[in-house]
């Protein structure tokens, strides 16, 4: 299939008063054009991190600092080729190599977000309706224009994305836009849409803001969504209840959906490909079947000791012994960062393990030196090295 995203060596970094954290590094990612593609780590991981450098929305202390995030779209292409020449690769755009204001033309239309706080979506002192009607006017005004121009101006905001709330002009906003905010909550099952419109967030229940948040999202008819724990504030049957809205809506529009969760469940409910990350890694990278049942990576197997099904309580990740290592640069060492809590650990896990590939196919990725070696052939580690194991 079709890669809609290549992210390559994608690091992001947060310079602290208590020094350089390391929240992602060297981040490789193919997602197909029309799939599922999950994420899952524990919380700390770089899960959320690597959600909002996809979107642009790392601000400072943080910042990329390495990688490409390559996003195929021939139009965009065709509109920067000129200008940005060096940002081109056929039909690929380099969205780290094109001004802000061009990433900022993709926001919504391109690429939304959805988030696990709903709230933050939204506008308190609006009613749903008039945001979402906001959201389909802005998206309107941003695809009339021509895409060279609209790559090139800054004078729209993004009003289907959180945290920057636009007050709405109502006076801009017309009766097609406002049809289609009732449309939209239709769509994502929320009754009465006529009357809900005229509500106050606060008037919704959480998992009716989950869904008028993803109204919101869908208004540009993004190519890809980035879902962040959207389910997880939840309780569990609205939980399930959003994520089928989630197929549904993937099913129909064919739309491309980052899933980043800390629920395995949700992964083999949701996803057809999955990255395991762990301390800013992704360590293990497949098809559910290479994930679920041929996993490599130790940490992978740690987190399949309890898959956690939706029913049980937020499908919390069974601890794996030990801690999360520090992703302060000074603390981290050039070794596998697993090594501390690995029950396989040996001498070869000193250097830091390349990403391998598992099966020979290139599909199925695994960052840990299991993945190429025989581990009988190995030398023991040297005893003590990490100190205390229990
Ligand atoms: Fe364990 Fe070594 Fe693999 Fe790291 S590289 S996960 S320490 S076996
Ligand atoms: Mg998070």
């Amino acid at each position: 299939a079709e890669e809609i995203l290549r992210v390559s060596g994608l690091s992001t970094r947060f310079f602290t008063q208590e020094g350089q954290v390391n929240a992602v590094s060297d981040l490789d990612l193919r997602i197909e054009r029309g799939e599922v593609f999950g994420i899952v780590g524990e919380s700390g991981s770089g899960k959320s991190v690597t959600a909002r450098s996809l979107m642009d929305l790392i601000e400072p202390p943080g910042e990329i600092t390495e990688g490409k995030i390559e996003y195929n779209d021939p139009d965009l292409a065709d509109a920067v080729r000129d200008d940005y020449p060096q940002a081109v690769d056929g039909e690929y755009v380099d969205l780290l190599e094109v001004p802000a204001d061009v990433r900022e033309s993709l926001r919504g239309t391109s690429f939304s977000m959805i988030f696990q706080d709903p709230e933050s979506s939204f506008n308190p002192t609006l009613t749903v309706g008039e945001q979402l009607a906001e959201a389909v006017e802005v998206q309107r005004r941003a695809s009339a224009r021509p895409r060279s121009t609209r790559a090139k101006t800054q004078d729209y905001t993004l009003a289907s994305f959180a945290l920057s709330t636009v007050l709405p002009s109502r006076e801009y906003v017309s009766e097609e836009s406002r049809e289609r905010a009732i449309e939209l909550l239709e769509m994502v099952g929320i009754p009465d849409p006529v009357e809900r419109a005229d509500e106050y967030p606060h008037e919704y229940s959480g998992g009716m803001l989950q869904r008028a948040m993803i109204a919101q999202a869908l208004a540009g008819e993004p190519d890809v969504l980035v879902a962040d724990e959207p389910t997880t504030a939840l309780d569990v049957t609205i939980q399930a209840q959003i994520l089928d809205l989630l197929a549904e809506i993937q099913e129909e529009t064919g739309m491309t959906i980052v899933l980043i969760t800390h629920n395995l469940g949700v992964i083999a409910r949701m996803c057809d490909r999955v990255g395991v990350m762990y301390a800013g890694e992704i360590v293990e990278r497949g098809t559910l079947e290479d994930v679920f049942d041929d996993h490599v990576h130790p940490y992978t197997e740690g987190l399949l000791g309890s898959i956690p099904d939706l029913e049980g309580a937020r499908g919390r990740l069974q601890p794996i012994p030990g801690n999360v290592p520090s992703l302060l640069d000074s603390e981290m060492e050039d070794r596998c960062y697993f090594a501390d809590r690995c029950p396989n650990a040996m001498e070869d896990c000193l250097d830091h393990p390349p990403e391998y590939d598992a099966d020979g196919s290139a599909d199925h990725e695994v960052r840990c030196v299991l993945a190429e070696r025989d581990y009988e052939e190995s030398r023991a580690l040297p005893e003590g090295y990490f100190g205390e194991t229990e």
